[in-house]
C-alpha cells in the first residue's frame, strides 16, 4: 500500500503542500511539512501538492509492514536493519 513521505532534509518549509492539500500535510514544530493523514492519498489535489513542491521533497512510497521483501529494501526509508 502506498503512503506519503516528506523528505525533511529536502523540505524548505515553503508551505505550498500545506496550502494545496491541508488534509494531508501540515507543518511540524520546526516549520517543515509533515504527513498528517494517509487516507485517500490517490487524488488530484494530493498529486498537485506533490508536483508543486519546489524541492521534490514529497513522494509516494510503498508501505513495507510485514513485508519480507528484502530485494525491495530501500535503505533510505527502511525501518529494518538490513545488511547494506
Ligand atoms: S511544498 Fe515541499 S518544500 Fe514546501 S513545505 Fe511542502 S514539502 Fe516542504
Amino acid at each position: 500500500m502506498k503512503k506519503l513521505n516528506v523528505n525533511k532534509e529536502a523540505c524548505i518549509g515553503c508551505g505550498a503542500c500545506v496550502s494545496i492539500d491541508s488534509e494531508h500535510f501540515d507543518f511540524d514544530e520546526n516549520g517543515y511539512s509533515e504527513v498528517i493523514n494517509n487516507d485517500n492519498i490517490d487524488n488530484d489535489n494530493t498529486r498537485n501538492a506533490i508536483s508543486s513542491c519546489p524541492t521534490s521533497a514529497i513522494s509516494y512510497v510503498e508501505e513495507d509492514n510485514n513485508n519480507n521483501n528484502d530485494d525491495e529494501c530501500d535503505c533510505e526509508h527502511c525501518d529494518h536493519h538490513c545488511e547494506n
